[in-house]
């Protein structure tokens, strides 16, 4: 599972606009072994998906829709503008088995990456202006990555209608 992640991850990060690409970010994809529907991505781009955010994906397109989303946050460093702002972090619930999937992963770098915000920033909430545009140039990258990008609103209809995660949306 990780390896057909990792291949749907690349795809859209080749589909990335050039004006939004950064010469130092690193993406990453890792799914975590945790039935809630979550998905996050750290400043530079390390991301972590549930397995039951690809679940609950009816098909390829839909997972892929969550994906360019969060990679569209990263690109248009939403992580770091809010840091910079000195905004309230909302700070989720960090459970052992995702701190766990994080150290053990590829990912003593995505800790040092992280730290200098805090764990907090592992559970941004972005402002709803950065949603839209997160929403907006994921749909881009989608169609350029030859996805249905109707496919993600449809994928965030499933996740509001399974409400086993009310603080998703934001993420
Ligand atoms: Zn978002």
């Amino acid at each position: 599972m990780d390896d057909y992640v990792e291949d749907v991850g690349e795809n859209l990060v080749v589909a990335i606009p050039a004006e939004f690409r950064h010469a130092g970010f690193r993406y990453s994809f890792d799914v975590v072994n945790q039935k809630q529907i979550n998905a996050f991505a750290l400043p530079g781009g390390p991301m972590f998906l549930n397995r039951g955010m690809i679940e609950a994906a009816r098909n390829e397109a839909q997972m892929a829709g969550v994906m360019a989303h969060e990679i569209a946050h990263v690109a248009l460093r939403h992580g770091t503008a809010q840091a910079t702002k000195g905004q309230t972090f909302q700070i989720g619930a960090i459970t052992g088995q995702i701190l766990g999937a994080i150290v053990g992963g590829t990912a003593g770098t995505v800790i040092a990456q992280g730290s200098q915000f805090g764990l907090g920033a592992y559970f941004l909430k972005y402002s709803r202006e950065y949603e839209r545009q997160a929403d907006l140039l994921g749909a881009q990258i989608m169609a350029r990555a030859g996805y249905d990008p109707r496919e993600m609103a449809n994928m965030f209809k499933i996740i509001q209608a399974s409400r086993v995660d009310a603080a998703v949306r934001s993420g």
